[in-house]
């Protein structure tokens, strides 16, 4: 789940750049416009109408570019939440409770701070991050309310 933010920058620049290109032939259009309305050639009917038509063109290519650029940030907030989630479920790794139950463990950056905690596998398929709850011997989630024993039976 490795994203190539680099491919994503460029094309959101790409996107910018388009939006700025398009512009100027707007405006390179609308000189033209201006240029005809002083000539002869402003009675040329066919002349007006592809003028028109391109018009309508770069300003549909404009709002194109616009829902382009608004998609692609989208998509680029919605893989950094994506990449967080990720690096923060990298200071964890599956464990298996000796009672045979398999959960996440933190096994990172226990440093800052942070209890020792586990997390319900359930939810992390869900992209949700539940920390179990409970004692060392049974831990339930209070998401997905799905219990996990920890230590092992004694008879
Ligand atoms: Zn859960």
């Amino acid at each position: 789940m490795d994203f190539d933010f680099e491919s994503l920058n460029s094309a959101v620049g790409l996107a910018g750049d388009a939006g700025t290109a398009t512009g100027k032939i707007a405006n390179a259009i609308s000189t033209v416009q201006g240029l005809f309305k002083k000539s002869e050639a402003a009675g040329n009917a066919d002349i007006k109408l592809a003028l028109s038509d391109l018009t309508l063109q770069v300003a549909n290519a404009q709002v194109a570019n616009a829902d382009l650029k608004l998609q692609l940030s989208a998509l680029q907030d919605k893989l950094r939440e994506a990449q967080a989630f990720k690096s923060d479920l990298d200071r964890y790794a599956l464990w298996e409770t000796p009672a045979g139950a398999v959960v996440y463990r933190l096994e990172k950056d226990i440093r800052n701070g942070e209890p020792r905690h586990y997390l319900c596998p359930n939810c992390i398929e869900t992209k949700r991050k539940s920390i179990l709850q409970g004692h060392s011997g049974f831990r339930d989630c209070p998401n997905c309310q799905r219990g996990f024993s920890f230590d092992e039976m004694r008879f």
